[in-house]
């Protein structure tokens, strides 16, 4: 197990639901004969939105993975939501088990599962919370970590996020690229399938992961999946994902080729400069606030002033434009401008 937990890009694929013992084993052949696939998926309890939705099999399933297992030589991971699944996840040999987004969201469920885990040795994986919070997503990481868990990796789901059209959950990247800042050394996986929540736009959800340095990939296949019990219009067949795979452009972090880190590095030292200026002249645009702050503070005027703001923001966006920067990015970054500004006016007035 070590070696396949330890391969980059780790490609786990598998059902979204084990349905039936010749369903899983079909479709966990063809997945290990697509040569790509390193790991077996299968959701054995599925927590689900609505009740009367396929929850799983259940515990029936379990020898139905030990027998993929067997015929394919794939490691096999499925969810856990409570004490009592990750003690059959034991019993059954499960080699890594993952926690849910609708268990990330509950810390006395991550408690539990964490309790049951304590001395055990087996690879956990935390999809991110329904909802777009680091804090929940970290404190999950940190409850399972405590429990002695060492092999720990994170999975990019996305998000829930009202009347969102184009995906199922909004992969609002920021958050995942935020996690991986704060742990560079755990694994981070994306989830394709639940963000898209269709088959169209995988591949390109996919490559946008492995352009942003993710360790790998979960994918849901299905042998026929447009009558799977579950997540259907996301599933593809153990072919597709084959296809998936020799489509993505895989990039590397890093070469050693000599000429490209002196090519890089010179560069690196023409930003560095230019951060410098910039942070240079910002302190004199905010000397030049403080002294207009002064004036406002003599003649009794308030800090804020719409309208000269408004032609701030339209001069930079016009500027901006004109040589290729977003509008959007232009806002952005003058508000938080603007906010200094008037922290530090408001600072004058208040002296
Ligand atoms: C799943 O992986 O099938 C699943 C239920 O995912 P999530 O917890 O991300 O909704
Ligand atoms: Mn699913």
């Amino acid at each position: 197990m070590r070696s396949a937990w330890e391969k980059r890009p780790l490609i786990i694929s598998g059902p979204c639901s084990a349905e039936t013992e010749t369903q899983l084993i079909e479709t966990a052949t063809h997945l290990a004969a697509t040569g790509v696939v390193d790991m077996l998926r299968a959701g054995i309890w599925k927590p689900r939105t609505r009740p009367g939705s396929f929850e799983g099999v259940g515990r029936i399933g379990l020898p139905w993975l030990q027998a993929a297992r067997k015929l394919t030589g794939l490691p096999v991971t499925i969810e856990v939501a409570t004490a009592q699944q990750v003690e059959l996840a034991l019993e059954y040999d499960v080699d890594v088990i993952w926690i849910g987004a609708r268990t990330t969201v509950n810390p006395f469920s991550v408690q539990e599962v964490a309790e049951a885990l304590k001395g055990v040795k087996i690879p956990v994986l935390i999809k991110n919370p329904i909802n777009p919070d680091l804090e929940l997503w970290t404190g999950a990481l940190e409850r399972i970590a405590k429990a002695g868990v060492n092999d720990l990796g994170l999975v990019h789901r996305g998000f829930s996020s009202y009347g969102n059209a184009e995906y199922r959950n909004a992969p609002m990247w920021h958050l995942a690229v935020e996690m991986k800042v704060r742990y560079p050394d755990i694994l981070m996986i994306s989830d394709p399938s639940h963000i898209c929540g269709r088959r169209d736009i995988l591949l390109q959800v996919a490559q946008k992961a492995i352009d942003l340095d993710f360790d790998g990939l979960m994918i849901e296949s299905h042998i026929d999946p447009d009558n799977a019990w579950s997540d259907a219009r996301q599933q593809v067949t153990p072919q597709r994902v084959q296809e998936l795979f020799a489509s993505i452009t895989w990039r590397r972090e890093d070469v050693n080729s000599e000429a490209y880190h002196m090519a890089l590095e010179k560069l690196r030292q023409k930003i560095n400069q230019l951060d410098d200026e910039l942070i240079e002249l910002l302190g004199q645009r905010m000397k030049i606030a403080d002294r207009i702050g002064e004036y406002k503070r003599e003649n009794n005027i308030t800090i804020l002033q719409t309208n000269r703001w408004n032609e701030i923001i339209q001069r930079a966006v016009h500027k901006g434009e004109q040589i290729g920067l977003s509008r959007e990015f232009i806002t952005r970054y003058f508000d938080a401008v603007h906010m200094e500004s008037i922290s530090h006016q408001k600072k004058i007035m208040d002296r």
